[in-house]
């Protein structure tokens, strides 16, 4: 069997490896001339390094991220909401990373290249055609079509899916909230001991701080990221830029709207932190309705393509790898492709659905929000504004809907 895989992002490069480890031959095809270091920082959860523990890319992974070993959820004035241990500090077997989304990327691709499954850059996918026992799919490769054929295409093309175009025309751009994220990562003395998480304000107005490399050139500082968020226009708005990770933020206005928040967050000063940051990036947040269907036949959709969520909750990559070993799972155990297809549709497509409605509601950060409309001064006790139990309720509903319990990675 021989899936072709459009995009060589963190779900097409999972699903080449996972499929590569049930003995599928795979063939990844990349719209972009090289697989670049982009971005800044991501976080990927024991759910998903759990399985690419499984493809033997643990070390790897040790060597160019951070475990994350404690997680602050807090509001503007810095005063705690929620703090927990993550990863192995949290009992887990497998860690939780903090790492530069191109060296995640490059970890995948290094493993891909090894089994001879480099993508093949350049490709932009622009059709295909499927008959009773094969799919051809075509591509743009400096301006001829070229085509190739496998049993199976698989669409991880990303938020702005060529592939889910075609199965969805009338569909239209990513849903913008009127929020837009700036990112960026700079070199910092470590905060506290050099492996925490901090996520602070509400849903429009948010800060968040995590390190993501030990390796820097100078001695006993790190790599952080940070990201602040901010609400600048209704839901719905036309987005004013393309969802683009490589998008040159506007300093000056970020400044501003900072100004207007006031964080008050003890040793973590936002202004500062931004302030020594060389290259600063936006991206709106968007998302995509949830789809009725993500197969015809030998074809369907992956990761971002088929469930584009907001990123909160840390939790769009991971489930772009789960995907992967699903769909993986499914071929292994079926001789046919589109049989296999239907049972990796029905098993990934009500939890991602869920997922998109839950991060629309905020996902685990919805704890920031509750204390934010209750509280919007500060407290002297959280108790008297919000129960143990509601804050349990929203966190671990959240967990075990996405699949990160201790006990769902653990088993
Ligand atoms: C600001 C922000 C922060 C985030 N933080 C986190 C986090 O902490 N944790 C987490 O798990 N997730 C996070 N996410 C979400 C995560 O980045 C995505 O869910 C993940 O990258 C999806 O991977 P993907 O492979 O499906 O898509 P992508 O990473 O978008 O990859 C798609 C690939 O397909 C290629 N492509 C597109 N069209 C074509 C075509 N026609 N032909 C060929 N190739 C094509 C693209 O060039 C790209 O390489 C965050 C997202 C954002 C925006």
């Amino acid at each position: 069997m021989k899936a072709l895989i459009i995009g060589g992002g963190i779900g097409g490069l999972s699903a080449a490896l996972t499929l590569h480890a049930r003995g599928i031959e795979t063939e990844i095809f990349e719209q972009s001339s090289a697989l670049g270091e982009l971005g800044v920082g991501i976080n990927t959860l024991p759910h998903a390094i759990k399985e690419l523990a499984e493809l033997g890319l643990l070390e790897d992974l040790i060597r160019v991220g951070i475990q994350t070993s404690e997680l602050t959820y807090a509001n503007r004035l810095g005063q705690t909401i929620w703090q927990e241990p993550r990863g192995k500090a949290a009992g887990y077997d497998y860690p939780q990373f903090s790492i530069h989304r191109g060296k995640l990327l490059k970890v995948l691709a290094d493993a891909a290249a090894m089994h001879g499954g480099a993508p093949r850059t350049g490709h932009r996918f622009t059709r295909f055609e499927q008959g009773p026992s094969s799919v051809t799919a075509y591509f743009d490769k400096d301006g001829a079509e070229v085509s190739y054929q496998g049993d199976l295409l698989i669409g991880a093309d990303g938020i702005h899916s060529s592939l889910r175009a075609i199965f969805f025309p009338g569909e239209g751009p990513p849903l913008w909230d009127g929020v837009v994220q700036w990112r960026g990562a700079v070199i910092k003395e470590p905060w506290k001991t050099g492996n925490e998480m901090m996520v602070a304000g509400p849903r429009n107005s948010k800060f968040i701080y995590y390190p993501i490399s030990n390796d820097v050139k100078e001695p006993g500082k790190q790599l952080v990221n940070w990201t602040f968020t901010i609400k600048m226009a209704e839901f719905g708005s036309a987005m004013q830029n393309s969802a683009d990770w490589t998008r040159i933020g506007d300093r000056r206005l970020l400044e501003k709207y900072l100004q207007e928040v006031d964080f008050q967050l003890g040793s973590l000063d936002p202004a500062a932190i931004i302030r020594a940051t060389d290259q600063i990036f936006e991206y709106p947040r968007c998302d995509r309705d949830p789809l009725p269907y993500w197969s015809r036949g030998r074809v369907t959709l992956l990761g971002d393509a088929a469930h584009a969520m907001y990123p909160v909750g840390s939790n769009g990559a991971s489930q772009a790898i789960l995907d992967a070993r699903c769909l993986a799972d499914c071929l292994a155990g079926s001789n046919s492709a589109p049989d296999a297809i239907a049972a990796y549709e029905d098993a990934r497509r009500p939890p991602t659905t869920d997922i998109i409605h839950r991060n629309r509601r905020g996902g685990p950060e919805q704890v920031i929000d509750l204390v934010e409309e209750r509280a919007p001064e500060g407290f002297d006790r959280l108790a008297d504004v919000v129960s143990e139990e509601e804050l349990l309720s929203i966190i671990k509903g959240y967990s075990t809907l996405a699949g990160f319990e201790k006990d769902q990675v653990n088993k």
